[in-house]
């Protein structure tokens, strides 16, 4: 307590004029600080509407309801050339065609794009389209992968107890629960285990299956230390509503479970679901309800990557989940020429908070075979993260990290204990995955000064720029 005496209420003096010229300078000065808002600004709010999809000509006769009709959104998703080009018929040209015949053929990766995806790709300008460019692989864009990438980069199989669980923190772990996704995306970092073998890879198999689920819920369980899950795959979208219930039910009853999140591409590349497969949604949120109920938090892990991925149908989407009390947050993956400057960032956070989706993460891209292309420098996810930081309110800004490869997990991108920004080569320490270890990130050469793209041109030098780093690393005044 303060022992300054109150001041006397009615006591006149002259303090009041004081006061308001204070508060006249104090209005001038905002007002000259703050110009009108430029329009542009508010750009976030304006969502694509109407019946953009009846620009594809195979979409020219497709109604409303059908475009809304999860059902009709998976059965016409595309996975072939051929498909492909029979939606497009003449909006793309000859070229790209050929392009993506060969791309598909040498793509480690499934294809597999929802026709709302499709409908909002500018196909008059498609190699710079954002979503064109995450799931539409071209042959002309390929670079070689870094020397330094393997299959399962962020070795998610080595951490893994029992098939399918990966336990590498100490309180949480994630499920993959299946291998499949309602769209394939090609920076995936699981591309060792989701989706259909393709021409030229084999995949793990993760099947939803009741046999490995029991042995995961089984560890689950025996593990007084965890208390959080994600659900993952693949994707939560293709669980039936008996398997999210099923998990959902199991994982509740464990007294060591506080919460869980079901990851999910889904409200990103095919919202349709969420408005029209009634008995899934409702299913959720029974869980989410039941949840509740026990005091324990059940949420969506979404993943939108570029503003044009919201819509007037995400909106929609998103608002039912809202008015469920569903809380949605969202994980980015950074990609070049995709997300990769302040504007593009900077309006998907605002258009996320828009909808009501929390930005939660956003992600340099894991070392993924097939897609350097795809992949930026750690320096330039520092700018972009030092531009976007105080845009909005501290919640609805990411947290942009880095999940080292040789499984690590997440660190900040600014923790780094060295960057060599000549090799591209970025060092995290982990103390809470293994206090010892030191682990590496690498741009991608294609972006190095010339300098880093010859020592990385001889392999005879590999090994030494990384030990130099880890080296560098462990000298750092602290
Ligand atoms: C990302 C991840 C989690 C969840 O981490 P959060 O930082 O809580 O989102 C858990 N386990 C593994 C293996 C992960 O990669
Ligand atoms: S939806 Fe997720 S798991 Fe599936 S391909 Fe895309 S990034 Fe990978």
């Amino acid at each position: 307590m303060t022992s300054t005496p109150a001041p006397e209420p009615d006591s006149p003096t002259s303090l009041p004029v004081v006061e308001d010229i204070g508060r006249a300078r104090a209005a001038e000065r905002v007002h000259r600080a703050k110009p009108p808002v430029d329009p542009a600004t508010l750009h976030h709010r304006e969502l694509l509407g109407g019946e953009f999809w009846r620009k594809i000509p195979a979409y020219r006769d497709v109604d409303e309801a059908t475009f809304l009709d999860y059902r009709w959104q998976m059965k016409h998703s595309v996975t072939k050339v051929a498909k492909l080009l029979a939606a497009l018929q003449d909006l793309a040209d000859d070229g790209f065609i050929e392009d993506i015949r060969e791309g598909f053929h040498h793509a480690p990766m499934a294809v597999r794009v929802s026709p709302y995806m499709l409908a909002l790709i500018d196909w008059s300008d498609p190699y710079s389209d954002p979503i064109r460019r995450q799931f539409i692989p071209t042959n002309s864009e390929l670079l070689p992968d870094h020397p330094k990438l393997d299959l399962d980069s962020l070795h998610e199989l080595a951490d893994a107890p029992v098939p399918g669980l990966t336990h590498r923190y100490p309180d949480k772990a994630l499920f993959l629960a299946l291998d499949t996704c309602p769209v394939y995306c090609r920076f995936c970092t699981r591309s060792y285990a989701v989706g259909l073998d393709t021409d030229e890879f084999e995949k793990v198999s993760l099947k939803p299956n009741n046999t490995r689920w029991d042995r995961v819920f089984e560890y689950v369980a025996s593990r007084p230390e965890l208390e959080d899950i994600v659900i993952s795959g693949g994707d939560a979208y293709n669980l039936r509503s008996d398997h999210i219930r099923a998990i959902g039910e199991r994982l509740l009853a464990m007294p060591n479970i506080r919460r869980f999140r079901f990851a999910t591409k889904g409200p990103a590349v095919m919202p349709q679901k969420i408005l029209t497969d009634h008995p899934w949604i409702d299913t959720l949120s029974d869980i989410v309800e039941q949840g509740r109920k026990l005091h324990k938090e059940v949420c969506i892990h979404t993943h939108f990557n570029h503003p044009n991925e919201i819509t007037e149908i995400t909106e929609r989407a998103m608002n039912k989940l809202f008015e469920r009390g569903i809380t949605v947050r969202n994980q980015s993956v950074l990609q070049r020429g995709v997300n990769d400057d302040a504007k593009d960032m900077g309006l998907l956070l605002k258009r996320l908070s828009h909808v009501n989706v929390h930005p939660y993460y956003v992600y340099m891209h894991d070392l993924v075979k097939g897609v350097d292309n795809l992949r930026t420098t750690l320096q330039t996810a520092l700018d972009i993260e030092k531009q976007v930081r105080g845009m909005t309110a501290g919640f609805n800004t990411p947290t942009f990290v880095t999940d080292a490869p040789g499984g690590g997990g997440k660190r900040d991108v600014h923790s780094y204990d060295w960057y060599d920004r000549e090799t591209g080569v970025s060092v995290y320490r982990s103390p809470n995955v293994d206090p010892d270890a030191f682990y590496c990130y690498f741009d991608p050469i294609d972006l190095l000064p010339e300098g880093g793209r010859a020592r990385w041109a001889d392999p005879g030098e590999h090994d030494a720029i990384v030990s130099e780093a880890i080296e560098n690393a462990k000298h750092r005044p602290s």
